[in-house]
């Protein structure tokens, strides 16, 4: 059996609960290691193998969970924040479809999420903005040209951007030409819920200048929108004023 694993944003207590259950029961734990905090395999089995994927192929790790399912072992593959963001999980899930050998997948915490709770931050203001786009700059690995970042900007709605530190120069060019003004609120979060976490609020016009003197290249996020400032709406659900399944209205 493979537990596919969320690890959580960093901070070694973000794992769920099932997850550090499962973590605790591994023969065979392989781990993202430029990423994933290495005080959770702290709690690992006595005699459990770690393997760091950072620098193995796709055919290693398929390899290593293949050995361990033929002598009955259970393997866990930790996976930082939530799996299902740029995790890669599918082509590993598909090649163990294709072995017959049987997996599930434990959610976690992803690093947007972790990010807004270091902000202090609601994504989904009223009157401000009710989506989220997360998305990345295209860079090595394209991103299909219908999700261009400056036609996501052009809704000018909340923004997360994964894997976009090193360019920043054209995350500022694309979003003011979808839209956003440059003075529109920003914020880099680097290494959220880490002990080294560093949040830089700046705007759009000054995202890769903020990164450059703070020297940021790596392990951020960044976000775009006036979430990051102060006006917006009450909610209605805590409105006096408004009825709801759950209560009356006082006045
Ligand atoms: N599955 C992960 C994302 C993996 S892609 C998740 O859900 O968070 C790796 C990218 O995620 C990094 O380049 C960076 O942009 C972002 N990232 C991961 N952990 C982060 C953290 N603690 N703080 C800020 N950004 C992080």
């Amino acid at each position: 059996m493979v537990h596919f694993i969320g690890a959580g944003p960093g901070a070694a207590d973000l794992i769920t609960v099932r997850g550090a259950r499962l973590l605790g029961e591994a023969d065979v734990i392989i781990y993202a290691g430029s990423l994933v905090n290495p005080a959770l395999l702290e709690n690992r089995k006595e005699g459990c193998a770690v393997y760091d994927s950072a620098s193995m192929t796709l055919e290693e790790v398929i390899a290593v969970m293949r050995d361990a399912e033929a002598k009955g072992g259970v393997t866990v593959r930790l996976h930082t924040g939530d799996p299902s963001l740029y995790g890669a999980i599918r082509e590993q899930m598909d090649q163990l479809d294709a072995l017959g050998i049987s997996y599930d997948v434990t959610p976690g915490v992803s690093s947007f999420s972790g990010a807004a709770a270091v902000l202090n931050a609601e994504y989904t203001l009223p009157e401000v903005s009710q989506s989220v786009i997360i998305t990345r700059m295209a860079g090595r690995t394209p991103v299909p040209e219908r999700e261009r970042l400056r036609a996501l900007a052009a809704h000018g709605c909340t923004m997360v951007l994964f894997l976009s530190t090193g360019l920043l120069e054209q995350v500022e060019e694309e979003l003011t030409a979808g839209g956003y003004s440059p003075d529109t609120p920003a914020a880099i979060v680097y290494k959220a819920t880490w002990p080294e976490e560093r949040v830089y609020r700046c705007t759009v016009s000054t995202l890769a200048k903020t990164a450059r003197e703070n020297g940021v290249t790596k392990t951020a996020l960044i976000t775009v929108g006036n979430f990051l400032g102060d006006d917006y709406e009450r909610s209605k659900l805590y409105d006096p004023a408004f009825t709801h399944e759950f209560r009356e209205a006082s006045r």
